[in-house]
C-alpha cells in the first residue's frame, strides 16, 4: 500500500473522472437539482416593460417636482391602470393616473408617486411630497436584464433562483446533463440486511443505505447491488456487474490489510488502473480508487461506516460533482471557525474529527460530537454536520483557538 496524502489524492482522484456529456431535455416542473447543460438567453428585456413598483399615481415629474404639502399641485386622474392590463393612452401634462404594483405605465407617465404621498379627492390627486427624481418606483423595462445577454451559463444547478430565471425566460423544457449513475455494493461474510433476524457475529449492512442517500442527495442514481460474500469468484461478478452498469462505483469493506480483503487485487485481475490506493488521513486511510477502460471509476471504500462516509464527503462529493457536469474548481468546502472543544490528534495522519457547526451568537463554532470517535461509531455520526481537520504534525487545539472545517451542508 503506497500512501499518499489527501491533496494528492483529491488531484488524482478529479484527474480521473470526466464530466458527462449525455444531456436529456426535461420539463421545468422535474428540473430541481439538475445540471443544466446550455446556456440560456432570452429575446425579451427583464422587466418586459416599465411597470409601477408602489401603489399610487402615475405622473410627469416635470409637472410634480416642486410640488409640497403646503402648496400641492393638483393633477387630473384620467384612467385607473391594474397589473395585467395595456393602457392605450397617453398622459398629458396635468394629468395623472391612478395606477397599482406591477402595472405596466402608459405613455407620458415616467414617475410613480407612492399613493401615501397624495390625496385623492374625486378625480383630482394633490401630490404632498415632490417624487425624489424622474424615475422614482418605476421598474424600467430592461434594467435588470438586457435582451441577447447571458442569462444563466451551462454548468449550474438549478435551484430555487434559477428556477425562477427559468420559468420567467418561458424555457418550458431545458436542457440537462443526465443524473450519472452510481452502483454501490457491500463486501463482508458478517453483513445482514436490516430486515434478516440479527445472529451472533454478523453487523446490519448501514453503508449499503448511507452511501445510497450519499449518491441521491448529490444527484446521482444509485444503484443498490447489495452484500457481496468475501468470495473472489462472487466479488468479481460483482464488480463486472458494477463497472458495466455505473459511471462509478462505490463500495465498502475488503480494502485493507486482511486476509478476507480482496477488492484491489480483483480490480487488477480486471483490468483496472489502481491510482489510489491508501491515504494518510483518519478515519479513510484505507481507499482504494481504479479507472476502466470503459471510463468507470472504481471507489474501494473502507468498511467502518464512518470512515466510508468520510471517504465519499471529502473526495466522491467533488469527484460526483465533476462528473454531473458542475462546473466549478470541485474544493472542498473548507471554512475556518473557532472551536468549541479541545481537540486531539496523534499528529501523523490528517484527522478528521466530527461534530457540529452552531451558530453561537452570531458565529459559527464547531463543537465535537458527545461519544467516542471511534470510526465505527456511526451512532454519532447522526446530525453531523461538520469535521475539524488537525493537519498533519497537529497534535491539539485547543478550546476557542480557529480550526479548519469540512462543512457538509450543501
Ligand atoms: P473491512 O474494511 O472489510 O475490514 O471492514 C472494516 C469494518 O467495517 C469491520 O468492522 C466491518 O464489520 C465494518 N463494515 C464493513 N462493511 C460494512 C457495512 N457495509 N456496513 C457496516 N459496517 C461495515
Ligand atoms: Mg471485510
Amino acid at each position: 500500500m503506497t500512501i499518499i496524502s489527501v491533496g494528492e489524492a483529491q488531484t488524482i482522484i478529479l484527474k480521473l473522472v470526466d464530466s458527462l456529456q449525455e444531456t436529456e431535455i426535461i420539463s421545468l416542473d422535474e428540473a430541481t437539482g439538475r445540471i443544466l447543460a446550455q446556456s440560456i438567453s432570452s429575446a425579451v428585456n427583464f422587466p418586459y416593460w416599465d411597470n409601477s413598483a408602489m401603489d399610487g399615481y402615475g405622473v410627469r415629474f416635470e409637472d410634480v417636482k416642486l410640488s409640497n404639502s403646503d402648496a400641492p399641485i393638483t393633477l387630473e386622474i384620467v384612467a385607473e391602470i391594474p397589473a395585467g392590463i395595456n393602457p392605450k393612452l397617453s398622459i398629458q401634462s396635468g394629468e395623472a393616473c391612478r395606477i397599482f404594483t406591477g402595472a405596466m405605465l402608459p405613455n407620458g407617465v415616467d414617475t410613480i408617486v407612492m399613493q401615501e404621498n397624495a390625496r385623492r379627492e374625486g378625480n383630482k390627486v394633490s401630490i404632498l411630497s415632490p417624487p425624489n427624481y424622474r424615475g422614482e418606483f418605476v421598474r424600467k423595462q430592461g434594467s435588470f436584464y438586457q435582451a441577447g445577454n447571458s442569462l444563466l451559463p451551462s454548468g449550474i444547478p438549478i435551484n430555487e433562483s434559477e428556477m425562477a430565471v427559468l420559468a420567467t425566460a418561458q424555457c418550458a423544457t431545458v436542457k440537462v446533463y443526465r443524473r450519472p449513475r452510481v452502483a454501490i455494493l457491500s463486501s463482508g461474510n458478517e453483513l445482514i440486511s436490516p430486515t434478516e433476524p440479527l445472529q451472533p457475529g454478523k453487523i446490519v449492512d448501514s453503508n449499503q443505505y448511507a452511501l445510497k442517500a450519499f449518491v441521491m442527495k448529490n444527484g446521482g442514481i444509485p444503484i443498490s447491488l447489495g452484500i457481496v460474500k468475501d468470495e473472489p469468484l462472487l466479488i468479481k461478478q460483482k464488480i463486472t456487474e458494477a463497472i458495466n452498469r455505473a459511471d462509478f462505483v462505490l463500495s465498502t469493506g475488503g480494502v485493507s490489510v486482511g486476509d478476507y480483503d480482496y477488492i484491489d487485487n480483483i480490480l487488477a485481475e480486471l483490468g483496472g488502473k489502481i491510482m489510489v490506493d491508501g491515504v494518510a488521513m483518519k478515519p479513510g486511510k484505507p481507499l482504494t480508487v481504479a479507472k476502466f477502460d470503459n471510463g468507470c471509476v472504481y471507489f474501494g471504500l473502507p468498511g467502518n461506516p464512518v470512515s466510508a462516509l468520510v471517504s465519499c464527503w471529502r473526495f466522491v462529493k467533488l469527484a460526483l460533482d465533476k462528473l454531473s457536469g458542475i462546473k466549478g474548481d470541485y474544493q472542498p468546502k473548507l471554512i475556518t471557525v473557532r472551536s468549541g472543544d479541545n481537540l486531539s490528534s496523534k499528529g501523523q495522519r490528517e484527522t478528521y474529527v466530527w461534530g457540529q457547526l452552531k451558530l453561537i451568537k452570531g458565529e459559527y463554532v464547531f463543537s465535537l460530537a458527545q461519544g467516542s470517535q471511534n470510526s465505527a461509531n456511526l451512532i454519532n455520526l447522526a446530525l453531523t454536520n461538520a469535521f475539524a481537520i488537525l493537519p498533519v504534525g497537529v497534535t491539539k487545539i485547543n478550546q476557542g483557538e480557529t480550526v479548519k472545517v469540512l462543512c457538509l451542508s450543501n
